[in-house]
């Protein structure tokens, strides 16, 4: 970087081509034209349409953002190109008889909102204007077209605010009584463009430009410099684009929309974004400049009207869309226009899509030999898979729409609003449902979140602490909700015109940010219903368009499913868990907690557990609990028959199954008042002050609290054993697993072994069962990680508890911090996304690689998954992937994404694209 000569670029030497015509650029040149760029390049190259132009490269604009000025050959190189440009056309830039103009246009390679937009119609000025209305014989356009530049000019590149502009546009469509901006007269839009000179000088002391070079120049600087505003870098960090790209300028050629009723403008995409479905689909406005369409000023036509309006031009745009779509293989999104009827292409990319499209459209492609089944999986997520499994607004429900905001965490929620978390708990306790309506949300309104079915709050975005903590618990959340206000102190909220008060019923759509008055009916999506019940019922009410989707869904997920090598299994405590998992796809189950087995009413049994005070008193208690655990595991191995079956021994500690420590404190204290001492309470108030612990979660847990307790592991273990041999002796397959938790030493895990090894014979030979129960580990402390060639050798498999495993390695107790801290160090960058939500790779990550190594390299046979809520999440099951793991284990409802996921990371991995 030091030794850089004035005039070079990034160190590449003085002779750098920093200036591309389109006819000389394509698509693979997108790092250095931008997308627009290299795609306006792409279609000039397939001989469509393409009003002439140039691009000046990221390269140019990296100079620029170094050291302030432009690379010292551009301005060179960007006179010649505009000498070709306007030697092609026969016209120059700015003349006084018919000007050539051009646009402006920014074009990264990432596409940006918060950049500089575009700036149309350089190259007039106070003369050139006439020429142009001469040489097109329109006055009133030439008008019009002026008034446009200085408006765009004004406000991107001189930063006036555009209120100056819209008002005094305003105030001139009164006075002419024109409803819209097209009834105006030439004189007035003159008028207008005095005007509106006027306003430059007094905002910038300046005349507006008169010199269309100069026009010229600072446009392209300012966008240029647009790269570096703050909503441009704020989305960045945000989508995770790095900063150093740049971005392109692109000068095109000007066509004209606004050329009377045989002009206009349009976009298009090549299907339905929305939904799907096959056909040209897009929006037309008459006689229109570019932005109109999508500024909404005036009502647009559908594309079945525009081929009313001119069939020639309608069927070339189809023909157009037919090849473009062939030749990118994908949805394209399209923006053209017409001038005196003949159509002229300006732009296009690969579209974005909804979840539903994504899916169609995908095996659409395939259906047309378009693409491969392969390409096909890598063209939806397990993110849009997970969108579509949420239940969803009845699509046939009347609904009125109070405002649209930001889906910030999906789903569909109806409930009475709320405005504070005390009355969100208390409602809900009743059995209400509530919307937790806040302006925002700190950590003390958490327990609100909980009780509630969906939050809403009026500031904030994506990353604010409402969203974070929404999406962690998977709860709806729509955000920055800005046209609503909320009067906590009245309780009451307004929107527009509309109050709501306390109690009143809203819905909020947590997918589209959508917040609708009253009660809209919630449905199981059709893609929840075909997961959990099959095709055949997912299909027997489905219109056309449904079936279609469940049809691409299905075809996808069987064509994941012959593709992984990740084995995909479930987090399932029960046998009706087990069974939802096995629908939605698990084939077996990585990991069954063992803690609600203790829990109701064998509470009482594990109290007696705690207070038992000699060995036979605890033996005692332990064989009442052993035939309800023996019932429990047998129903869940007749469940899980032929398939894996985990189960993981008891892992929190003991004073989670006992009596609040303050409320019982309190109890005794009152009866020691009122001279009514209970010996029994007495006594387990001693039990619940001896087991507490100020750090819960590195305390007595897991495999320390077994050994402490001599008999507990054993129980659950002979348990295990018991019910396998009864499945056997019944004729059924049971797989059954014996995994413990939270090895930090290998002796831990020997001791433990040499407990259960000796129940499992004792119940084979009394049974005559023949078992074979593997026993591994959790691994799930840095400090087995660390160790983890030691503690193989002891373990038939590890699983990766990677939830323990991120608290542990960051120092993080997740339950204290995420409320409290992540909102802001997402915000700050810290990290872009919760370690809880994706594996920190960098960190995690490479204790997991570390010991996923050294364990196959002690025990080539040894089998590794992982079970924490990681083996759900898109980006980690491609890490799992990579890494070599037999198996990702998470909760049912997000089997079918991980199997998407791992299906996706195969083909990814192979191909080396990008995982995003
Ligand atoms: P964005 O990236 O915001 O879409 P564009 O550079 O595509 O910005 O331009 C904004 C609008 O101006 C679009 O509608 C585009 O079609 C239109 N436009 C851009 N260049 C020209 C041109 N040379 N002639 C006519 N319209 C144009
Ligand atoms: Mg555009
Ligand atoms: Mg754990």
């Amino acid at each position: 970087m030091n030794a850089m000569t004035s005039g070079s670029v990034a160190g590449r030497g003085p002779g750098v081509q920093l200036v591309y015509d389109f006819a000389d650029g394509d698509r693979g040149m997108v790092d250095l034209l931008g997308g627009k760029g290299a795609n306006l390049a792409e279609m000039t190259r397939l001989g469509l349409p393409v009003p002439p132009g140039f691009t000046v490269t990221t390269e140019a604009c990296q100079h620029y953002l170094l050291r302030g000025e432009e690379p010292q050959p551009l301005r060179l190189q960007v006179t010649m190109a505009l000498r070709r440009l306007e030697n092609l056309l026969g016209r120059r830039l700015g003349d006084v008889q018919d000007p050539l103009l051009v646009s402006v246009r920014s074009g990264a390679k990432f596409s940006m909102p918060g950049m500089m937009e575009t700036v149309l119609n350089v190259g007039l000025n106070d003369y050139s204007v006439k020429g142009l209305a001469d040489a097109v014989g329109d006055e009133r356009f030439a008008w019009d077209s002026y008034r446009r530049l200085i408006q765009m000019f004004g406000r991107t590149v001189l930063d006036i605010s555009s209120e100056l502009f819209e008002s005094a546009l305003e105030s001139a469509k009164v006075r002419a009584g024109a409803d819209t901006d097209v009834e105006l007269p030439a004189a007035v839009l003159r008028e207008l463009v005095d005007e509106f000179k006027g306003i430059v000088l007094e905002q910038t002391g300046r005349q507006f430009p008169q010199d269309p070079r100069e026009q010229l120049d600072l446009a392209m600087r300012a966008v240029f410099a647009s790269w570096n505003t703050d909503r441009a870098r704020l989305y960045r960090r945000r989508e995770r684009i790095r900063n150093d790209l740049g971005t392109a300028v692109n000068v095109c050629a000007m066509v004209f929309g606004n050329l009377g009723d045989s002009s206009g403008t349009g976009v298009c995409f090549t299907r339905d974004p929305a939904t799907g479905r096959p056909g040209l689909y897009g929006d037309y406005l008459v006689n229109a400049q570019g932005e109109d369409v999508v500024a909404g000023i005036r009502n647009t036509l559908s594309l079945e009207d525009f081929a009313h309006l001119n069939a020639a031009a309608h069927t070339e745009l189809t023909r157009i869309a037919r090849r473009l779509e062939t030749h990118y293989r994908d949805l394209c999104d399209i923006e053209f226009t017409v001038e005196r009827g003949k159509l002229w292409m300006l732009q296009t990319r690969v579209g974005k899509r909804t979840a539903a499209a994504a899916f169609r459209i995908a095996t659409q492609l395939v259906d047309e030999k378009v693409i491969t089944n392969d390409e096909a999986l890598t063209r939806v997520s397990g993110q849009q898979l997970a969108q579509l499994m949420f239940p969803q607004f009845d699509a046939d429900a009347p609904r009125t729409r109070l405002t649209l905001a930001m889906g910030a965490s999906p789903g569909a929620a109806v409930g009475k609003v709320v405005f504070d978390s005390a009355t969100a708990t208390a409602w809900a306790a009743r059995g209400e449902d509530v919307l937790l309506c806040r302006r925002e949300t700190n950590p003390d309104d958490l327990a609100g979140m909980i009780a509630a079915a969906g939050v809403l709050t009026t500031r904030g975005g994506k990353t604010s602490h409402a969203a974070v903590v929404a999406r962690g618990m998977g709860r709806t959340c729509v955000c920055g909700a800005e046209e609503i206000d909320i009067d906590a102190q009245a309780r009451k909220l307004r929107v527009g015109d509309v109050v709501v008060a306390e109690g009143d019923v809203l819905s909020i759509d947590g997918s589209t940010g959508e917040v609708f008055a009253g009660r809209i009916p919630v449905v199981p999506s059709p893609v929840a219903t075909y997961l959990e019940r099959g095709l055949d019922v997912a299909l027997e009410s489905a219109d056309a368009e449904t079936a279609d989707l469940v049809g691409s869904v299905d075809q996808l997920l069987r064509h994941a499913d012959r593709t992984r090598l990740l084995g995909v299994r479930a987090n399932a405590d029960t046998a009706e868990d087990a069974a939802r998992a096995r629908h939605l796809g698990a084939e077996g189950i990585g990991l069954c907690r063992t803690e609600h087995m203790f829990l109701g009413d064998r509470r009482v049994l594990v109290e007696r557990l705690i207070l038992a005070d000699t060995p036979a008193s605890r033996d005692a208690a332990l064989a009442e609990l052993l035939p309800l655990q023996r019932a429990d595991f047998t129903t869940l191995l007749r469940e899980m028959d032929g398939l894996p079956t985990t189960i993981r021994l008891l892992d929190p500690p003991l004073h989670e199954f006992l009596p609040d420590r303050t409320e019982l404190a309190v109890e005794v204290a009152l009866a020691r008042a009122a001279g009514e001492v209970d010996p029994a309470r007495e006594v387990l108030l001693t039990a619940v002050e001896r087991l507490h612990e100020s750090n819960p979660m590195l305390g007595l847990r897991g495999v320390r609290l077994a050994l402490m307790v001599p008999g507990l592991f054993a129980m659950q273990a002979q348990a295990v054993a018991e019910a396998a041999a009864a499945r056997l002796q019944d004729g059924g397959r049971p797989l059954v697993e014996i995994m413990v938790p939270l090895v930090g030493s290998v002796m831990e895990l020997h001791l433990i072994r040499d407990e259960i090894d000796g129940v499992i014979t004792d119940v084979a030979d009394r049974t005559g069962a023949d078992l074979s129960i593997p026993i591994g580990t959790m691994i799930e402390l840095p400090r087995a990680a660390l160790t983890a060639h030691r503690i193989a050798e002891v373990a038939e498999f590890f699983s990766f508890g990677t939830n323990d495993l991120t608290q542990t390695t960051w120092g993080f107790s997740r339950d204290d911090v995420e409320a409290a801290l992540f909102a802001t160090y997402l915000d700050k960058g810290v990290f872009t996304v919760s370690p809880f939500e994706s594996l920190d790779r960098d960190g995690v990550g490479t204790l997991v690689r570390m010991a996923v190594t050294a364990g196959r390299e002690a025990k080539p046979d040894l089998k590794v998954g992982v079970c924490g809520e990681h083996g759900g999440d898109p980006d980690s099951v491609h890490f799992f992937h990579e890494i070599g793991l037999d198996y990702v284990s998470c909760s049912p409802f997000r089997v079918p994404v991980a199997r998407l996921e791992a299906g996706r990371a195969a083909l990814i991995a192979e191909t080396g694209a990008g995982a995003s």
